[in-house]
């Protein structure tokens, strides 16, 4: 199995880092192939325009979503997307590795689902929605860290509702919507405030799993 983790985080002595390299590492112990786009890391520009494009179509009108269907139709993506569309349609799994900022993921990661889930590629034209989306039969999940304690995150709680409620735009409007099977989050939460010993056991349940839903 393929597996891409797509990691938002500029920090690689972070928690958040921790766990992207601990999947990686799981991953391959099971015998999987991982790669591993690291957005800062490669200084991913998250804004989309027309620098995505090597040409532009004859259009009277720009639009981003058109010239999205022109360069997949005219195999006209910038490199850099064509390097990230490459590893995705390779990958039978996809991770997005982040940390929460404000109830959603951070703008590099954001700019990366608007730019290489790109209209025609991802979605639209020959591909329909959900279970008829390009990545049917596909597996995907989201590895996130918070700052606030999981306390928080409970409709009783400081949040008001569970961090599966909140990041369900992410599950269904953007992986359910090109056709992944979207699994659990794995969930970190608070992980500033907690011990390392209670961090090195968040790493350990990790493992455990990824070891259960692909050993
Ligand atoms: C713009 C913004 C918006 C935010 N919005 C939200 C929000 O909406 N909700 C929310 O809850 N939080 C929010 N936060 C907080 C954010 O989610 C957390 O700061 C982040 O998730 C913490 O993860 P980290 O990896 O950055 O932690 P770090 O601070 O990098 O790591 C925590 C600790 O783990 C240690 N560590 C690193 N590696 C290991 C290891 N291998 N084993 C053990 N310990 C290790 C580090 O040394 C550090 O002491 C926001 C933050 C920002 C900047």
């Amino acid at each position: 199995m393929k597996v891409l983790i797509v990691h938002a985080h500029e920090n690689p002595d972070s928690f958040c880092s921790a766990l992207a390299n601990r999947a990686k590492a799981t991953f391959e112990d099971l015998g999987h192939t991982v790669k591993l786009s690291d957005l800062y890391l490669n200084k991913f520009n998250p804004v989309g325009g027309k620098h995505d494009f090597k040409k532009l179509s004859n259009g009277n009108y720009y639009k981003y979503a058109s010239e999205q269907m022109n360069a997949h139709e005219h195999n006209a993506f910038a490199p850099e997307l064509k390097t990230e569309m490459k590893m995705l349609v390779e990958a039978d799994v996809l991770i997005f590795n982040f940390p929460l900022w404000w109830f959603d993921m951070p703008a590099i990661l954001k700019g990366w689902v608007d730019r290489v889930l790109a209209y025609g590629f991802a979605y639209g034209g020959n591909y329909g929605f959900f279970d008829k989306g390009r990545f049917k039969g596909k597996h995907a999940f989201l590895c996130v860290t918070t700052g606030s304690p999981a306390e928080f995150y409970t409709p009783a709680g400081a949040h008001g509702r569970t961090l599966t409620d909140i990041l369900q735009n992410i599950h269904q409007g953007i992986l359910g919507l090109v056709g992944y099977t979207v699994l659990p989050n794995f969930e970190a939460y608070g992980v500033s405030r907690i011990s390392d010993e209670e961090r090195a056991q968040l790493l350990v349940d990790y493992e455990a799993y990824i070891k259960k839903h692909f050993a």
